[in-house]
């Protein structure tokens, strides 16, 4: 079962390294996987303070094939 979460199901304008509207999908095993993964994208390439993105990552957090 993989979990995942969209870059741009949170940033809705977000941008990447590029700028191209960012494509980012943050995988994992658990909700603590993609939290993490998406924690550290959202810092490392938009800046964005993760300990206040915990509720919306999760609430768009979804399970791959379903
Ligand atoms: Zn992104």
């Amino acid at each position: 079962m993989v979990r995942f979460v969209r870059c741009n199901a949170l940033l809705s304008l977000a941008l990447d390294a590029s700028g191209k509207g960012c494509r980012y999908v943050a995988k994992g095993d658990s909700d603590d996987d993609v939290l993490k993964d998406m924690s550290s994208h959202l810092e490392s390439v938009h800046g964005v303070d993760p300990s206040g993105q915990k509720e919306t990552i999760l609430a768009s957090t979804k399970t791959h094939g379903s």
